[in-house]
């Protein structure tokens, strides 16, 4: 491999960025305009294909868990660059400052739904492979040729994230047999470099009281209200739930509620979904504690936090 000047490569990179930033922002103003919420993301996986195709890479295609995929180079080691297609719904179009499957730039800033979360993070890492392939293979600057023998960069347009997240992965790894050995995640950290992050899970509250008609309320048992001190006590357990040093405070939202779609009747069970994020060393047992016994709490879908330090400073690097 040739020795590198890094202040050299540095610039090479950044007067690439520029060059490239046009077709980026382009490719990024396309997936916003495309719907993609979780479980529809078919045309948002085309659209990414077809970039992978643009920028050069050997090899492009879609996974068996429906992700979009481009590998560069041959090289041993493996690196993978992931970012997700899929978006949460809009609840409320009144609330966009601009229609949100429409790109606006307003003040440098670009809006849409997904330009955050994480279609930019889809483009960025679309072209941060663009750059790659350019440096390695450009021929006007022969030093940095040969920079990437050593690695193949595969870029991962992913699937059903926001409803089962790290499920499109664990796909790639366990079903197409796919191990790499570093990932990069373009998750939105406030351009700052993050190693690490707390582990979630949910929990199901529920309180059962007794049925009956609406019109003799006194020979029911309401479950609703049974659950008003419960929600209130689950929103006062922030503050005192365990704290990391490194990765800060768990904390918990009351996120969904439900009862009987029976309008005319005294509720006879209500339950409350709680989204609870967790810190190392906390297991299903601990998120339970000091839920009020007058509800039932059970865990479902725990991913614990297992990683190290959670920021670098770029400048550092
Ligand atoms: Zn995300």
């Amino acid at each position: 491999m040739p020795i590198l000047d890094l202040r050299e490569l540095a610039g090479h990179i950044s007067a690439l960025s520029e060059i490239m930033a046009g077709r980026q922002a382009r490719f990024l103003v396309d997936l916003i305009r495309i719907r993609s919420y979780t479980g529809q993301e078919r045309l948002a996986v085309e659209r990414t294909l077809e970039e992978l195709r643009v920028i050069g890479c050997d090899d492009v295609w879609m996974d068996s868990a429906g992700n979009a995929l481009g590998r560069i180079g041959h090289g041993k080691r493996l690196i993978l660059y992931n970012a997700h297609l899929d978006t949460n719904e809009v609840a409320d179009e009144g609330e966009w400052p601009h229609p949100p499957l429409e790109s606006v730039v307003e003040g440098g800033a670009l809006y849409g739904l997904g330009a955050s979360d994480c279609k930019g993070g889809v483009a960025a890492i679309v072209y941060g492979a663009a750059i790659l392939a350019e440096v390695a293979r450009s021929g006007d600057r022969p030093q940095h040729m040969g920079w990437l023998d050593d690695f193949t960069l595969l870029v991962m347009g992913a699937t059903l994230e926001e409803d089962a997240e790290g499920f499109a992965l664990r796909s790639l790894v366990e079903r197409d047999g796919l191990r790499p050995d570093v990932v990069l995640l373009a998750e939105a950290t406030d351009l700052t470099l993050r190693r690490g992050q707390r582990g979630r899970c949910e929990v199901r509250v529920r309180t059962e009281g007794r049925a009956a008609h609406a019109s003799q309320p006194h020979l029911g048992e309401n479950a609703i209200l049974k659950m008003l001190p419960v929600v209130s006590a689950l929103e006062g357990m922030n503050g005192s739930l365990p704290v990391d040093p490194v990765f800060g405070a768990g904390n918990q939202v009351v996120t969904m509620i439900e009862g009987p779609h029976t309008p005319n009747s005294v509720p006879s069970w209500c339950e409350v979904a709680v989204d609870r994020r967790l810190v190392p060393g906390e297991t299903a047992e601990s998120v339970l504690t000091g839920i009020p016994e007058s509800a039932r709490a059970r865990v479902e879908g725990a991913f614990l936090a297992r990683f190290g330090d959670t920021e670098l400073d770029l400048e550092e690097l």
